[in-house]
């Protein structure tokens, strides 16, 4: 579904990502771990089409999307949940979800933005109990939520989450990871970045390790939990 290549970024002179390469298959739950700076959110921009690269490519579905824009790349069926969720903090959770469709917001469409609408508040009833509150005053659990039923509203194919665990109690975690793999189950392929190697490995099929911009490991993730470098790495020892 996803082919990444020899994929370089920059930041001014700065190289983030050098030479990276990683594949997702249809219907797969993958995840990408690295301490802080490896370079996974960096990734995720250059494949949602936010950050431009300099070397490299990526296809989608077959396309070529390496030097495509988000918004030529959303429609496509990719899409990204940010660190930090960037939600419009000023708007209410239903304006939100329903922006979430805005690349499809025709008449024609509105009976499935209708029932995407109503999965959502399923998956997540607290958002039907807020949705006209503004989301900017949401707890970080809340707006973890919104931002995935904000990428549910936009028929994700593959969906790009980045550290959805970060700063959230571990009850809430769980509620979010039981409907990232629901999700996975009903044929949505997942890509997710996570600092919480632990949690990300034990959902993965398959994991890629990254460090200093490069994929240094690479396995089905129960095998990487016990391989002893990610394992002194990445989850406290053995
Ligand atoms: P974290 O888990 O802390 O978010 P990460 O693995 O996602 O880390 P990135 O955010 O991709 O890492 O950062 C990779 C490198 O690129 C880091 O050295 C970071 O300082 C740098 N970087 C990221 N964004 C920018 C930017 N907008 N301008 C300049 N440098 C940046």
């Amino acid at each position: 579904m996803l082919q990444v290549k020899n994929l370089e970024v920059f930041y001014d002179s700065a190289r983030a990502l050098n030479g990276v390469s990683l594949e997702v298959r249809e219907g797969q739950c993958i995840s990408i771990v690295g301490s802080n700076g490896a370079g996974k959110s960096t990734l995720m921009k250059a494949i949602s089409g936010l950050q431009p690269s300099s070397k490299g490519s990526i296809h989608f579905l077959g396309e070529d999307i390496t030097r495509k824009k988000a918004h030529d790349v959303t429609p496509l069926g990719i899409c990204y949940v940010l660190e930090g969720r960037g939600l419009f903090r000023s708007m209410t959770v239903l304006d939100n979800l329903n922006l979430g469709a805005y690349h499809y917001y025709k008449r024609k469409n509105l009976p499935e933005i209708e029932q995407r609408r109503k999965s959502v508040f399923e998956r997540f009833p607290i958002l039907k109990k807020r949705e006209k509150q503004l989301a900017g005053t949401l707890s970080g659990g809340e707006q973890q939520m919104l931002a995935i039923g904000q990428a549910i509203m936009a028929r994700p194919k593959l969906l790009l989450l980045d550290e959805p665990s970060m700063g959230l109690a571990p009850l809430i975690v769980k509620d979010i990871f039981r409907v990232i793999l629901e999700l996975k189950r009903q044929g949505t392929t997942v890509l997710i970045v996570e600092q919480n190697a632990r949690l990300a490995l034990s959902v993965s099929d398959y994991a890629y390790v990254m460090e200093r911009g490069q994929i240094t490991l690479e396995g089905p993730g129960k095998e990487l939990m016990s391989n002893e470098k990610v394992l002194e790495a990445y989850l406290g020892g053995s």
